[in-house]
């Protein structure tokens, strides 16, 4: 059965000399494996719309539970995160998360638009990298399930206190009062700072428009980034090579 849909490669492995296989984060199916047969031959069509971050709609063939890359028409190949090794470095983590926590065998159009946008904003320098990382985090946790409640306190339900305390196991906030009376004192939370809850809020709930439209002074975008990196970490309990690699460059 054939069929069409757009998808970014966020992964590519070579299989032998000539074939490819993909990981595709594809608008209508999720992430899917195509092989990309002769990808890797130099006059190959697909040799380059099937590169890493490439973003190209696809006619894939699919037998069983099998795809394969009939043919692949390049929308943008993202040039500009070539050049620069921070960019592709943080581009190429943004391709794993996605590979580990985007939906499967469904659609996942509102990830595959986060991703591109994050994409589109790191290549054309119109946010920083310490801006688009936990934005693009904490946003891709969301949908794919791990939202963290940051309504309000857990206990007594006030949206704001002085300190709010943040647990990165349950994703939970807890107030300065209910922290001051709790028992249990095993499990240590992070103190969120006002603008960092704000921005943690906003990341979360804004409607998409909207999503990359905040400011945060850069003590605040690296203290959110830190919180949300332990968060994301904790969450999904694996660690990331093309995270380390790109905290190694910074
Ligand atoms: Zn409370």
């Amino acid at each position: 059965m054939q069929m069409n849909t757009q998808a970014v490669v966020i992964g590519s492995r070579d299989i032998d000399e000539e074939d490819r296989l993909l990981t595709l984060l594809s608008k209508d199916h999720g992430v899917i494996y195509a092989y990309a047969r002769g990808a890797n031959r130099m006059k190959s069509k697909l040799a380059p719309t099937t590169e890493l971050l490439c973003y190209s709609s696809f006619v894939l063939f699919k037998n069983k539970d099998r795809y394969t890359v009939d043919y692949a028409d390049s929308l943008n190949m993202f040039f500009g995160l070539r050049r620069d090794i921070e960019k592709l470095s943080l581009a190429t983590y943004f391709a794993e998360l996605s590979a580990t926590i985007a939906p499967q065998s469904e659609g996942a159009e509102d990830f595959l638009r986060l991703l591109l946008n994050s994409l589109h904003l790191l290549e054309k320098e119109k946010r920083t990298d310490a801006f688009l990382k936990p934005v693009f985090e904490l946003r891709a946790l969301t949908l794919a399930g791990y939202m963290p409640n940051l309504i309000a306190c857990r206990e007594c339900a006030c949206y704001e206190s002085d300190t709010m305390s943040f647990f990165i196991d349950s994703g939970e906030l807890l107030c300065g009062n209910c922290m001051q009376t709790r028992n249990e004192t095993t499990v240590k939370p992070i103190a969120l700072p006002r603008g960092v809850l704000a921005a943690m809020r906003h990341i979360i709930y804004s409607p998409f428009e909207r999503l990359f439209a905040f400011e945060l002074p850069s003590e605040g975008l690296q203290y959110l980034g830190s919180v949300v990196e332990k968060y994301l970490i904790r969450q999904t309990e694996k660690s990331y090579g093309t995270l380390e690699f790109y905290k190694s460059l910074i």
